[in-house]
């Protein structure tokens, strides 16, 4: 079956109150058993709702009526109820039905079980390209569906496309999106979007179209295949200035092809992108070779491909080696982390460690911490047992951080030139490591997967992050 032809199977969705259209009752609050929260936007919150009469489950978007008159917000919620009632199609979230009580709005809409795309981006950095050309050929037949009924979406970007229990996307937040009447085929002229994926048309014209959306799907494309978005600033203004000046850089390492469709999508004139309806339309865009093999009329009823990131660095060597790293003998030799203590010339103290205790070794190494390490300040008065330079990936992006492993166990990170904390890699039991290569190791955690590259020192690290993760560390071992 096509996507288009799903079409006539759905239910058209109920409102107003009382009675529905089709004579049912309209629910209320009672009928359903509310249960975690999913997420909460600037107006509203979205729970998990479970209809007690049929067991099913629905994303309940609940809108506070006085909230909405405040925040002068009630266009934007009439504007994403009209929308989304017109829509009919897999790749989007359903409106099933809506009801109200004096107090509070509510929306039943299909529950996307598997939630945002953009966490899974973050935590792999960034997509292959057998996964990005899968999702991004998902959002293009969902543009060409809205296209064709003369909606715009006007914010597109990977937090607005969640997955479903069976990791297909549906696209949602229309509080933003435009339906062009007949007056106005082509342009939506108010001031929406997300900095990062705004067109440049709607900066410089103050004027949307259906362009607008490829332009979205364009830094999409790039934020799949790089990690992160082409257009980014350490504020709005900045990122703007690049949109229009089209000040972006396709890294090392990026695809071809894709840079190819990249390009093709991230021109100034909207009229010129590649999918346009003045430049071939979405047959063009269907036909680009970034999408050979895809099989379109069926894409929403195939597996969608396991999200494995994409490793610049060649990932079978990692294997091999890995596997002959894994036969080792990882016994702790007795370099281990001399650089470390020499940087401190703390080396002799291992002679006294034995006589004074873990405790006063630990203190002595502390003041001596204190005095002589410029990153003590990072550490939050933990000992640093292994620090040293990373590049820390995010995708084809690389930054050059101090790593510093610390006995409490945590693993900071710190800006070398700016001498600022950038962060933290969450420590749990459930964080493990991967040397891929002498160079490339990855910190898994529950939310993240931690690139990182070390010239010569991937196994010394996953080793020290290992010992103090299985409670091995000893400071009398440093
Ligand atoms: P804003 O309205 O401020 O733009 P938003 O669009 O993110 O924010 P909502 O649509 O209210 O706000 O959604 C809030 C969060 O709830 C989303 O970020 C998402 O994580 C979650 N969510 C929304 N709809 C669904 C759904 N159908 N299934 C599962 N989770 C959802």
């Amino acid at each position: 079956m096509s996507v288009s032809s799903e079409k006539g199977l759905r239910r058209k969705s109920s409102s107003g109150s009382g009675a529905s259209g089709d004579g049912r009752m309209k629910k209320t609050p009672a009928d359903f058993e509310f249960g975690t929260i999913l997420g909460e936007g600037s107006y509203s919150t979205v729970v998990l709702a479970k209809e007690k009469k049929t067991g099913k489950q629905f994303a309940m978007k609940i809108l506070e009526k006085k909230h909405i008159i405040r925040e002068k917000k009630v266009q934007y919620v009439s504007r994403e109820k009209d929308v989304l009632s017109r829509l009919d199609h897999p790749f989007f979230v359903r409106l099933y039905f809506t009801f109200q009580d004096s107090e509070r709005l509510y929306f039943g809409l299909s529950y996307a079980e598997k939630g945002e795309l953009l966490p899974y981006i973050q935590r792999v950095g960034c997509f292959d390209v057998e996964c990005t050309c899968f999702y991004t050929a998902e959002i293009i037949l969902a543009l060409e569906y809205i296209h064709g009924l003369g909606i715009i979406h006007r914010d597109l970007k990977p937090e607005n496309i969640l997955l479903d229990e069976k990791m297909h996307i549906k696209i949602t937040d229309f509080g933003t999106a435009k339906i062009l009447d007949n007056a106005e085929t082509t342009r939506a002229n108010s001031f929406v979007g997300t900095a990062e994926y705004v067109s440049p048309e709607l900066l410089t014209d103050k004027e949307a179209c259906k362009s607008s959306d490829l332009w979205g799907l364009g830094c999409i494309i790039f934020q799949l295949l790089a990690g992160l978005p082409p257009f980014h600033a350490v504020n709005e203004y900045q990122c703007f200035q690049k949109i229009t000046k089209l000040d972006y850089e396709i890294p090392d390492g990026f695809p071809e092809l894709g840079a190819d469709l990249v390009r093709s999508l991230l021109i100034l004139d909207p009229t010129k992108r590649l999918g346009c309806d003045e430049f071939g339309g979405y047959a063009q865009l269907k036909a680009h070779g970034f999408y050979e093999g895809i099989v379109w009329e069926t894409l929403h009823e195939q597996t969608p491909p396991a999200i494995v990131p994409y490793l610049p660095s060649n990932s079978k060597d990692g294997e091999a080696l890995r596997s002959e790293y894994m036969m080792r003998d990882f016994k702790r030799d007795d370099e281990f982390d001399d650089h470390l203590l020499a940087c401190w010339g703390l080396k002799e103290s291992k002679e006294t460690d034995s006589k004074q205790g873990d405790n006063e070794l630990r203190r002595q190494l502390l003041e001596k911490q204190k005095r002589e390490c410029k990153w003590d300040t990072f550490v939050n008065g933990e000992l640093i047992v292994k620090m040293g330079l990373v590049d820390k990936r995010k995708g084809l992006f690389a930054r050059r951080r101090q790593l510093l492993l610390t006995d409490a166990p945590h693993l900071y990170y710190v800006d070398p030139v700016a001498m600022e904390l950038k962060g933290e890699i969450p420590w749990s039991s459930d964080l493990r490591t991967e040397m891929k290569n002498f160079k490339v190791f990855f910190v898994h955690t529950p939310n993240r997967t931690y690139y990182l590259e070390a010239n010569g020192e991937a196994q010394d690290w996953c080793r020290a992050i290992d010992d103090w993760r299985l409670g091995k560390g000893k400071i009398s071992d440093l």
